[in-house]
């Protein structure tokens, strides 16, 4: 089968990749749309130390079932299925717990296996989700991001009352997080991004306000919060700009930051205005099933997207859209890739 393989740093082609073959339990999707991830701009460049090349990247996606492992629902095959590509051990203390995304031996099909940038690809029976007739692949491809959003959103809520809250970055992350945001209840929930187009488009999918800069989003705080700051700010950048301005700018005393992006490695924060300023720093990492799950059916609700879906792009394109997608943020949202129908 054809598959886009990467071969290390700014490395890509397409080639004849071993066709993978269904195990019990397990069953064999043919991607019809296939997103490209933030992280996995990051990946083809080397700087993410999970993958090893060669690899056939691709963990957002929805295809079709074309065959089923033994002891899996023979009436799957043929069915249009949003893929959930995490899955843990499922017998470990934090499997056990629900938390499968923090499992040691978490699987994320694209990075420990071949994923959805290849022809077929194969994911456990309990991960995938049969889409009701009319929602489209690339609908259902946009559940793994926005599952992230989910989960960011919700760890930002644990235990508490937020009024308002800021996202930092409106690529498809960040608007993953403001729409969890705001379907979640945040009464007002602002967004900070330089690219104007994507400034649009987070006003477009509920942001309460949009700022060029934490500057400009730390003035309009203080009109509506008494001078104090933001109750949450979710980093869905992570550089070390991004996770300052968090800390330094726009948190209230007491606030809490979920740090989601992974721009940068080492930051230096000032941790005496952390400990003075009582601030909660919060990691976020992927999602659970139920995070998904919720993802899933705001999506095919018509509650949460990224507003016009863009065309589906045939795997030979993958490796100029990757190398296009290096040289910075565009207004293009999300970039969908799959072999095109036989
Ligand atoms: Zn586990």
């Amino acid at each position: 089968m054809k598959g886009i393989v990467w071969h290390g740093p700014e490395r890509m082609s397409v080639e004849e990749v071993p066709e993978p073959a269904v195990v019990p339990g397990s069953v064999k999707v043919r991607p019809t749309a296939t997103g490209i991830c933030g992280s996995e701009v990051e990946g083809y460049l080397g700087k993410m130390g999970n993958r090893t090349p060669p690899l056939v990247m691709g963990h957002e996606f929805a295809g079709i079932v074309t065959e089923v492992g033994d002891g899996v629902d023979r009436d799957l095959i043929g069915r249009l299925v949003a893929v959930n590509p995490l899955y843990g051990d499922g017998t470990c203390r934090l499997c056990r717990a629900g938390y499968t995304n923090l499992c040691r031996d978490r699987h994320l099909v694209g990075i420990h296996s071949s994923g959805g940038f290849g022809e077929y690809t194969l994911a456990p029976a309990a991960n995938v989700y049969p889409l009701p007739d009319g929602v489209e692949a690339r609908t259902g491809a946009l559940a793994e991001p926005l599952a992230n959003g989910v989960h960011a959103a919700r760890l930002g809520l644990a235990n508490r009352a937020v009024e308002n809250a800021v996202v930092i970055g409106a690529g498809t992350i960040g608007l993953m997080c403001l729409q969890a945001a705001v379907l979640d209840g945040i009464p007002k929930v602002h967004a900070v991004e330089p690219v104007a187009a994507r400034r649009e488009q987070a006003l477009a999918l509920g942001a309460g306000a949009v700022h060029e800069s934490g500057a400009q989003a730390r003035e309009a705080l203080d009109e509506t919060t008494e001078g104090l700051g933001a109750d949450l700010v979710i980093d869905a950048v992570g550089a070390e700009a991004t996770r300052r301005m968090a800390v330094e700018e726009l948190l209230r005393p007491g606030g809490r930051v979920v740090y989601i992006g992974l721009h940068s490695d080492a930051t230096t924060l000032g941790f005496h205005d952390i400990v003075r300023g009582q601030l909660d720093l919060q990691g976020s990492y992927a999602y659970t099933a139920e995070d998904y799950e919720q993802a899933l059916e705001w999506l095919v609700d018509g509650k949460a997207g990224i507003g016009e879906l863009p065309p589906v792009l045939p795997l030979e394109e993958g490796p100029d859209a990757f190398a296009e997608l290096v040289r910075g943020p565009s207004a293009r949202i999300k970039v969908f890739l799959a072999e095109p129908g036989k």
